[in-house]
């Protein structure tokens, strides 16, 4: 390092020592292993000349490193010549030496070349020259070199001190260069540099290099290193897990497991992207412990998806003939629901795909809409399978809960289409009207993508997360009540409506289908059994009410239950022997009791009597169309309406509607003006646990006031149905099938309904027309008429209704009261009802207030106050 201190020297012979892939600089100190005879020779040589030659030695790099036998020509020309610190011989010969580098030199000549080369060399000295751009170069290479040093490990720090106190450029660069790792052509290359400058730049840039290199380097092992100690964890882990495994013993049977599951996903045509999901849950399954939650979770979810149908169909047939059969093979009567059914299928075998509107089936329970879904299912030759939906209020129901939910299951849908077993099943909704909503969604909803031909090939269930192919399954539908259904929905559906059945069908039903199905299902076929028809009709009489036939059949059911008994306890059949007929059990209606016990209905007996206040009124229910009396009851007080009997809103509002039709009726009828501020009116529906609703009670309501009001009574075997308006006309209501079917179950004979609705009497079967007076009306006048108990119906209401001319000054309406109570025969009245001042004993009033007038009404058109009715006379008070 202290060269400077040394004196320059001339040109001089010196042992050459070659060297392999190194370059010795000046001011470097380097350990060399020499093995090489020819350069321990040289060694020798330059140990031998002694002090005076200073152990000097010229060390030049040799072109190629592998050259066993350099020639002049396989060395640089320039190189270092150094001196040697110390020799050291090794046993095995070689000789490790220690040289330290002092100037460059360049060899002018091979002065020898037998056993060791000795040359001529000349030193070739640094130009010196100073400038601030190689002041700043300095400085900048001296930053770089510490970035070095930093990034490489190898580079003791020391070093780092060491270089930072150099002043002279050019042996800056020499004691650098030691440093970097280059190659060896770099290393010649900046050697034969004699500008320290152009050294220092020339490094400069090498050093940058190598920073870049270092860089990529250092990210890459960070790069691996982690890769390195993922797997290892990983390899860790699994080992670990394995080995628990194996301690618990259950690997095998894990294995098992998983290999039958690949097995069922092969068997399975599932579709691509199922096969996906599957697969990538199976890798997921083989990694967790098998006992293990998450492990359940998996396998619940794979066994869900490897036992659904996928492409599994049943043949489907679509022969309309074999349909028509079936179908009249199952069931009685229906003809035109079998027809519209059988046009359905007609257009399915055509078109061969469902794209058509849905079928929905309404009606009362029992009226078949069930067994009739059962027989497509059987006519088309596809499976079936049947969901209530009656009470879903979540969507989720429908559509399943996502799989992070503990406990999620698939919804319902494809439940059942696993019950099912095969893609193409008849799918049978039912009660799709009693589905409701809440804050957890809105089943309707998904229900409308289930239904949608267009949407239901992709079907998405929260569980699954799949697509599943609903497009091959016909979707039937069932409904107690239209309005239940979402429109939406409706929108999708074609509505097929079963109103009930009439008496007679009921018979034909029973006598054809339900007793030899439950002779049959009851193990009693081979028994004789006599069931006649009368005991039949006794049973619909008196032990069921309602429109289908699901309690005929249960009743039906009891009967051959107890003889089932009888016949296994051995019990003597009743032997009858004596007209000829086989022995065996003879159901008559007097054993009916027996059997079922007493009479559960009345049936043919109206009220005892024909009451006042009492009217009947024809409503629609879920057991199809049914009786529904009406009370009223006039009290003293102050004008309040009491309506009791859990009605709806539109009830309330119809009974509004028809007071206020009393009111301004008032004095036709022959009543009070102010009538309604004396009296509380009291309207009752019994039954009163159960709701109701709906406009057609409103001439029931008005009839009854009315009746309660003049203290006429209701003729008892009418009923009736119809919305009635402010003005008393008379508007049309829905289910007038059902309605009427249900007139002749309670002995009632005549039914008052709107004219508007005489249109769908053609629905009507004749048999039942036949036994009743229907009297179509268009105003609640006719109404009155036809109901009330008078003497000369055709005379009462006649004059038309007038409205009160509240514009007149109230002095002249007083005026015109005073002078019409001086003149009875002006007093409006109804017809066969005298008015209260024709009376004896006068209004009831003991305020003895004015009675409120009419001015403005016309006078009355045939005031005929001697025909006195052959009533009580209407008076306010309680009756
Ligand atoms: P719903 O689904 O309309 O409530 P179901 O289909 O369950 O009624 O019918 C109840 C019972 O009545 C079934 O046993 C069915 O076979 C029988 N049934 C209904 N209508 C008929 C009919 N027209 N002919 C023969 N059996 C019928």
């Amino acid at each position: 390092m202290s060269d400077r201190q040394d004196d320059k020297r001339g040109p001089r012979r010196v042992p050459l020592l070659p060297l392999r892939d190194i370059v010795v600089f000046p001011h470097m100190v380097v350990p060399l292993f020499v093995g090489r005879e020819k350069s321990i020779s040289a060694l020798e040589e330059a140990m031998g000349k002694g002090a005076a030659s200073g152990k000097e030695i010229f060390l030049s790099a040799q072109r190629k490193a592998k050259t066993n036998e350099p020639i002049p020509e396989d060395i640089f020309t320039i190189g270092t010549v150094g001196t040697i610190i110390q020799l050291l011989r090794l046993p095995d010969g070689t000789v490790k030496v220690l040289v330290e580098g002092k100037r460059r030199a360049a060899v002018r000549r091979f002065t020898q070349t037998d056993g060791f080369f000795m040359v001529e060399i000349e030193e070739v000295p640094d130009i010196q020259e100073r400038s601030v751009e190689l002041d700043a170069l300095m400085r900048e290479v001296h930053a770089t070199f510490e970035t070095y040093v930093k990034l490489n490990k190898r580079i003791a720090p020391e070093i780092l001190i060491s270089v930072q106190t150099i002043e002279d450029p050019g042996q800056l660069a020499d004691t650098m260069v030691g440093q970097l790792q280059l190659k060896l052509g770099d290393k010649q290359s900046v050697l034969e540099m004699d500008s320290p400058s152009k050294r220092l730049a020339r490094l400069y840039e090498l050093i940058k290099a190598e920073i870049e290199i270092l860089q990529v380097e250092r990210k890459i092992r960070t790069r691996v290193k982690k890769q390195m100690e993922k797997t290892q964890k990983e390899y860790y882990l699994n080992e670990q897990m394995q080995a628990i495994q194996k301690e618990l013993g259950d690997r095998d049977e894990f294995k098992n497991e998983l290999t039958e599951l690949e097995d069922r996903a092969k068997q399975k045509n599932l579709s691509k992207e199922a096969l996906a999901k599957v697969k990538k849950e199976l890798k997921k399954l083989r990694m967790m412990a098998p006992m293990s939650a998450e492990a359940a979770v998996v396998r619940n979810y794979l066994d869900w998806v490897l036992q659904l149908p996928w492409g599994e169909k049943t043949e489907e047939k679509l022969d309309v003939i074999d349909a028509e059969r079936i179908l009249d093979e199952d069931h009685y009567g229906l003809k035109k629901v079998k027809e519209r059914i059988l046009e359905y299928l007609a257009v399915q075998a055509l078109v061969k795909k469902l794209k058509g509107p849905i079928l929905c089936l309404v009606g009362p329970p029992g009226v078949g809409k069930t067994s009739l879904a059962r027989s497509i299912a059987k006519a088309t030759g596809r499976n079936f399978v049947r969901l209530s939906l009656g009470g879903v209020r979540d969507e989720a129901e429908i559509r399943g809960h996502r799989r992070t939910y503990i406990g999620a299951l698939p919804g319902k849908i494809i439940q059942s289409l696993k019950k099912a077993g095969t893609q193409n099943p008849v799918f049978l909704l039912d009660e799709i009207d009693k589905m409701s909503t809440d804050f957890r969604g809105d089943p309707s909803a998904a229900l409308l993508e289930v239904l949608d031909p267009e949407q239901n090939a992709t079907f998405n269930d929260h569980y699954l997360d799949l697509d599943y192919d609903l497009s091959d399954v016909m979707f039937i539908t069932t409904a107690n009540y239209l309005q239940g259904i979402p429109i939406p929905l409706q929108d999708r559906m074609e509505i097929i409506q079963l109103p009930g059945y009439t008496e007679f069908e009921k018979v034909s039903i029973a006598e054809r289908y339900l007793i030899p199905k439950q002779k049959r299902d009851n193990g009693i076929d081979n028994v004789p059994v006599d069931f006649p028809e009368d005991a039949v009709r006794d049973v619909i009489h008196y032990y069921t009410k309602e429109a289908g036939v699901r309690n005929l059949e249960r009743e039906i059911a009891t009967v051959c239950r107890k003889i089932a008994r009888d016949v296994v306890a051995k019990k003597a059949p009743v032997r009858n022997v004596s007209d000829g007929a086989v022995p065996g059990w003879r159901i008559t209606c007097k054993r009916l009791p027996r059997y079922l016990g007493p009479h559960r209905f009345r049936y043919g007996r109206q009220e005892g009597a024909d009451e006042i206040g009492l009217v009947m009124g024809l409503a629609v229910t879920m057991h199809g169309g049914d009786l529904l009396a009406t009370e009223v009851s006039i009290v003293a007080g102050k004008g309040k309406l009491v309506l009791t009997g859990k009605l709806g809103d539109v009830m309330q509002e119809s009974a509004q509607a028809a007071i206020s039709y009393v009111r301004a009726r008032a004095p036709s009828l022959g009543l009070e003006r102010d009538f309604y501020s004396r009296a509380d009116i009291h309207v009752h529906l019994p039954e009163g646990a159960i709701p109701k609703d709906g406009p057609s009670a409103g001439i029931t309501m008005c009839t009854g006031l009315v009746s309660a009001l003049l203290r006429i009574p209701v003729r008892r075997d009418v009923a009736m149905t119809g919305e009635i308006t402010l003005r008393g006309r008379v508007l049309p209501i829905g289910g007038l099938k059902e309605k009427i079917l249900a007139a002749p179950r309670s002995g009632i004979t005549t039914v008052i309904m709107p004219k508007e609705n005489a249109k769908d009497l053609r629905d009507i079967p004749k048999r039942v027309l036949k036994t009743l007076k229907v009297v179509p009306v268009e105003h609640m006048d006719e109404v009155l008429r036809a109901a009330l108990m008078l003497p000369k119906p055709e005379e009462f209401l006649t004059e038309p209704s007038v409205p009160v001319d509240w514009r007149q000054p109230v002095e002249r309406r007083e005026r015109e009261r005073s002078d019409r109570r001086d003149d009875p025969s002006r007093m409006p009245v109804a017809s066969a009802v005298p008015p209260p001042s024709a009376r004896e004993d006068g209004p009831s009033d003991p305020s003895g207030r004015e009675e409120p007038s009419s001015p403005g009404e016309p006078p009355a058109s045939s005031p005929d106050t001697n025909a006195l009715p052959p009533y009580p006379v209407p008076r306010l008070g309680e009756h």
